[in-house]
């Protein structure tokens, strides 16, 4: 059980931020996000375009953002705890309970969900066995390649997950290349080089292709695919692998006893809390008259749910306002004294 004064679910920009506001008050935070990267929308769905409009930085990527704002909270030492979702949260006495997918568990006296729009998930194949053989033979994501070692692999999809698996996988797997489409949707480049590698038969491809059947006891053993013209195909396989993209699901943050108003938690715009005490709601995934989903609204609704942590926090301290140039107390926390 990890005690904490706040815990932020969601590391994107306005989580990230957050933090920093937590830090220079003078409370610990430890952040929990579900991707196995920090960042949130700004490095999944687009990490090299450039942001023109975040405060007194003309341009910038997303990497860049995230990066510059993980220096800014370097000095407070927070932990961030990813590829992990927060699944369930209690009440215990004043504070809350929060229990992750991976049965980590915090104390603290706040949450502050920075959760954006959900944790992003695997979109996953339509056949319902899967689910049997998931985490086992078929995965969406891979952690160990070394496991696919010497076996045959089937991987499905047409975007560039599936074509530079498929790419790398073929050095020392067995790689079955399966996409619903002629076309794919990859980098040119790399549809050049899956081509090649099939004529150097170290791919096999089939294109105009679903799953229609998967097979084996508790060993995955074979699969069927089905071309748009009816004909089937049996393929002996040891790992089946899905690239097919992401889905956004608020998933579990709909079970907590929040008001929530078309996939948004309504929150007061003096502190961001929600219905609930102790639990407040910045980013995207707030919403209040004239809400803006950009960063700028985050990172002021970090600010000032950070404020509202406070007194949950410290019930008998008095958080005096101070600008970060002048406060003796700030500049020690940000490692700026002499
Ligand atoms: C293509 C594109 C371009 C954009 N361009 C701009 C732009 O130019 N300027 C601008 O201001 N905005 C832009 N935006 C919007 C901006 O990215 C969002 O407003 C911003 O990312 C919201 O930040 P956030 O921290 O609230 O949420 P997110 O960035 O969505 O991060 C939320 C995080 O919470 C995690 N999470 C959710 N639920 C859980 C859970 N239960 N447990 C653990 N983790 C969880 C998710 O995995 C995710 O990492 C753009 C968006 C897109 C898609």
């Amino acid at each position: 059980m990890i005690k904490t004064d706040v815990v932020i679910v969601g590391a994107g920009p306005t989580g990230l931020f957050c933090a920093h506001q937590l830090g220079i008050i003078g409370l610990k935070c430890e952040i929990v996000d579900n991707l196995d990267k920090i960042g949130g929308q700004c490095i999944e769905l687009y990490p090299e375009k450039p942001i023109y409009d975040i405060p007194a930085i003309p341009e910038c990527t997303g990497e860049e953002l995230t990066n510059n704002l993980l220096k800014q909270i370097e000095v407070f030492k927070f932990k961030i705890h990813l590829n992990q979702r927060v699944e369930k949260i209690s009440k215990e006495g004043s504070n809350w309970k929060l229990t992750t997918s991976t049965q980590q568990d915090f104390l603290s006296s706040n949450i502050v969900i920075a959760g954006g729009v959900g944790s992003f998930e695997p979109r996953k194949f339509s056949i319902k066995e899967c689910e049997k053989y998931e985490n086992n033979s078929v995965f969406y994501s891979i952690k160990d390649k070394s496991i696919f070692n010497s076996k045959t692999v089937a991987i499905f999809g047409g975007g560039d997950s599936a074509l530079d698996w498929a790419i790398e996988l073929s050095k020392n797997s067995k790689v079955i290349l399966v996409h619903r489409r002629d076309e794919f949707r990859g980098a040119s480049s790399s549809v050049d080089k899956i081509k090649q590698l099939e004529k150097e038969n170290k791919i096999e491809l089939f294109t105009k292709y679903q799953l229609s059947k998967i097979s084996g006891d508790n060993n995955l053993e074979g699969i069927e695919i089905k071309h748009d013209d009816g004909k089937v195909k049996s393929l002996k396989i040891n790992y089946l692998l899905g690239f097919f993209g992401l889905i956004m699901q608020l998933g579990p943050i709909l079970d907590w006893g929040l008001n929530v108003d078309k996939k948004t938690i309504p929150v007061n715009t003096e502190s961001f809390e929600t219905n609930q005490k102790g639990i407040f709601a910045i980013g995207d995934i707030c919403s209040y008259p004239g809400k803006l989903k950009l960063i700028l609204s985050g990172f002021h609704e970090g600010a000032l749910a950070a404020r509202g942590c406070f007194k949950n926090a410290k019930p008998d301290e008095k958080l005096r306002f101070e600008f970060t140039t002048t406060s003796k107390s700030i500049l020690k926390r940000l490692g700026k004294s002499n």
